[in-house]
């Protein structure tokens, strides 16, 4: 059974890969965008994660035929009234640009003190099959946000993110113990019963 990962992303398709792997289900092939017919993909317009989760998934399906699983992400800032949220990429109106998104929310942030800047990642995945079954599952990495940036790694918002718990940023954590703890791992393991559903030997 073939299944869409309608994303750019190849590290995505590799961490399902492995969860898949760990919950012992086989018999699924994940599909990278780039190995189907190129299709025009949909304006990320929802006001939810969910809502453009679903979009791009519904998408997929459309276009190829095949389960399709899609994601959105952000962080999501609790003084911010829960914003940058679905803006997370293009917070500062230029798509992509890490360093003037940072710049930006460090602004807005300025005039919060310890207590007031509670923050979290959220990745949101769904699973839409050509039957319209649609499962959606949310992941949550609790934090707050830093007063500067620290650290080199990661991307997007991690030099900015201090997770619970820990004593540094997230761009300061390896790939392997952020992956391990991250949204996007806690959403994607929670489409694994619904993805073993559609495998063969279910
Ligand atoms: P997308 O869902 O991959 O399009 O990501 C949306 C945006 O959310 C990214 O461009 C980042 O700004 C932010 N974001 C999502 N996940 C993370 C993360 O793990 N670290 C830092 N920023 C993130």
């Amino acid at each position: 059974m073939k299944i869409l990962v309608a994303s750019n992303n190849a590290k995505k398709l590799k961490e399902l890969e492995r969860i898949l792997e760990r919950a012992g289900i086989h018999g699924i092939e994940l599909v990278p965008l780039r190995d189907v017919e190129p299709y025009e993909e949909p304006v990320e317009d929802g006001r939810t994660f969910a809502d453009n989760a679903l979009l791009k998934a519904r998408a997929g399906v459309q276009a190829t035929g095949l389960p399709t699983v899609a994601d959105d992400s952000g962080i999501t800032i609790e003084e911010l009234g829960g914003m940058p949220g679905v803006l997370s990429a293009r917070w500062s109106g230029e798509h992509g640009n890490d360093r003037a998104n940072n710049d930006l929310v460090l602004a807005q942030m300025s005039h919060a003190g310890e207590g007031r800047r509670n923050a979290a990642f959220v990745s949101v995945c769904a699973l839409v099959t050509p039957e319209g079954h649609e499962t959606v599952s949310e992941g949550r990495w609790n934090g707050e946000l830093l007063t500067e940036p620290r650290g080199e790694g990661g991307f997007g918002y991690d030099p900015l993110f201090k997770p619970e718990g820990q004593d540094c940023s997230a761009a300061e954590l390896t790939p392997e113990a952020k992956d391990a703890v991250s949204h996007r791992g806690k959403a994607l393991a929670g489409l694994v019963s619904a993805i073993a559903a559609l495998s063969p030997q279910s």
